[in-house]
């Protein structure tokens, strides 16, 4: 009885840490429609990984900085064209 319950216990541990480590390496996908943007910056600025920045008028993910987002939504929730530039999708 004692060693279903320490094997029960072992196996929900084990689950938690693949659902961990499942949420953990999920990936964010942020999309820029650079017809829309205005060039305000407020994204660039928002941004706590600095992964954003203003090129030839319109904002752009840095290159190489693809993956870097937390996707935390600082930068879709601060545009003043809320849903028309910005997009953020979880891989
Ligand atoms: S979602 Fe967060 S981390 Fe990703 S680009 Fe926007 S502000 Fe930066
Ligand atoms: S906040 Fe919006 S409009 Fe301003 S630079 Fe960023 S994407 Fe463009």
């Amino acid at each position: 009885m004692k060693k279903e319950f320490v094997l029960k216990r072992v196996l929900v541990g084990i689950i938690m840490v693949i659902l961990l480590l499942a949420t953990l390496s999920a990936g964010w996908v942020l999309t820029i429609d650079r017809d829309y943007c205005c060039g305000c910056e407020t994204c660039v600025d928002i941004c706590p990984v600095q992964m954003l920045e203003l090129h030839e008028g319109a904002v752009r993910i840095i290159p190489g900085m693809e993956d870097d987002c937390l996707g935390c939504e600082e930068c879709v929730d601060a545009c003043p064209y809320y849903g028309a530039v910005l997009e953020l999708e979880e891989q």
